[in-house]
């Protein structure tokens, strides 16, 4: 496919509270290896029919016209984006494109690709990874990939790969290792990232399982002890309150989108699978930008629109009230479909 390497954007994209929209979040697939429980149903979720997917082609094409309206920064996400047929070209054409570009991946397909990223620039990989015990990855994940996985965060490690761990962190099944996860970074340059447990249709999720920064900054005072916590800066539009350990080559940070939203700074739009897209992680409503596409029509009036209606505050639930009703978060989609 050519792509037009010479995009010069003159819009931006932006809310009706003047949010300007630059990161754009693209879920390449709903197919996944894992079943992370907090993420996916147990049986795996009713797919989407192959025909109602983007193509390889029309990922680029959809993609193009966000970066003409001023997106600097894409990540690619899912499901699993390594499963998705055509990922090379996919990356070779986006990382032609004035972007920078990144992966969110649960890194089990993480070592056939280290020379397509080096050579394609794409350095910032998530990988997703909830405990450092094996036995417990299989209760999370329901599948057998530790080992994969450890050796692939070590192999993009020392590969020089700017690499973030992300955790989600729950009371009850995994908050027993935040000082262990805090410890991994002592001789690994690498970014630990303590997700809150976010509600979503059928994950389990309950208020009483939510671990907040305090819980976290109090197991790293008791552990490493507080002067030798060094809070670090934080980045423009980043979701992330960050430390290091004094003497650590990594760092961790904590995202805390239930106890303490980051909306007012929000960048963000989400893209699916099935080409819509998602103006909040936590909208019930959606933006088609497939079919447009497919009629011929010009979709940058589809996105701009779609984002001037975005909420003010996760996707319109202001209280927590509001955030906890299940009535609420059931409307939404699963976050295998959307891509965190
Ligand atoms: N499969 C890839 C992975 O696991 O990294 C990318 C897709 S996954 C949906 C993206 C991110 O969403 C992962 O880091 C995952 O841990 C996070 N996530 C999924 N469900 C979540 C939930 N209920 N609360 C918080 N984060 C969640
Ligand atoms: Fe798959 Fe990622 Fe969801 Fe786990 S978190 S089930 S790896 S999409």
């Amino acid at each position: 496919m050519t792509i037009n390497t010479m995009i010069n954007p003159t819009e931006h994209i932006a809310d009706q509270f003047g949010r300007i929209h630059d990161y754009l979040r693209i879920s390449l697939t709903e197919r996944c290896n894992l079943r992370c429980f907090y993420c996916m149903p147990e049986d795996g979720i009713v797919l989407s029919e192959k025909s109602n997917l983007m193509s390889h082609e029309e990922v680029i094409a959809i993609a193009q016209q966000f970066v003409q309206l001023g997106v600097k920064k894409i990540r690619l996400t899912g499901g699993e984006p390594l499963l998705k047929k055509n990922i090379e070209k996919i990356i070779e054409e986006l990382s032609q494109l004035p972007i920078s570009l990144g992966i969110t991946t649960n890194g089990i397909l993480l070592e056939k690709y280290i020379d397509l990223f080096n050579k394609c620039g794409v350095k910032d990989i998530n990988i997703s990874l909830d405990t450092l015990n094996k036995e417990k990855f299989e209760q999370i994940t329901r599948r057998d990939y530790f080992d994969r996985v450890l050796s692939n965060i070590d192999l993009y490690e020392k590969n020089g790969f700017n690499v973030k761990i992300n955790n989600v962190i729950i009371k009850g099944t995994n908050d027993d290792e935040i000082a262990d996860f805090i410890a991994f970074t002592k001789d690994r340059n690498i970014a630990i990232r303590f997700i809150e447990f976010m509600p979503f249709d059928g994950n389990k999720w309950n208020t009483e399982k939510i671990i907040t920064l305090d819980d976290i900054l109090k197991v790293a005072k008791e552990r490493f002890s507080e002067e030798n916590i060094i809070t670090l800066k934080s980045k423009k539009n980043g979701t992330a309150k960050n430390f290091r350990i004094n003497g650590f080559k990594g760092e961790f940070g904590v995202i805390s989108t239930v106890s303490n939203p980051f909306c007012d700074s929000c960048n963000r739009i989400r893209l699916t699978a099935n080409g819509r897209i998602k103006n909040c992680l936590f909208s019930s409503t959606e933006t088609d930008l497939l079919t447009p596409l497919r009629n011929g029509e010009n979709i940058a009036e589809h996105i701009k629109k779609g984002i001037l209606h975005k909420f003010k505050v996760r996707g319109g639930m202001e209280t927590n009230e509001d955030f906890f009703n299940e009535d609420n978060f059931t409307k939404n989609r699963n976050m295998t479909t959307i891509g965190g």
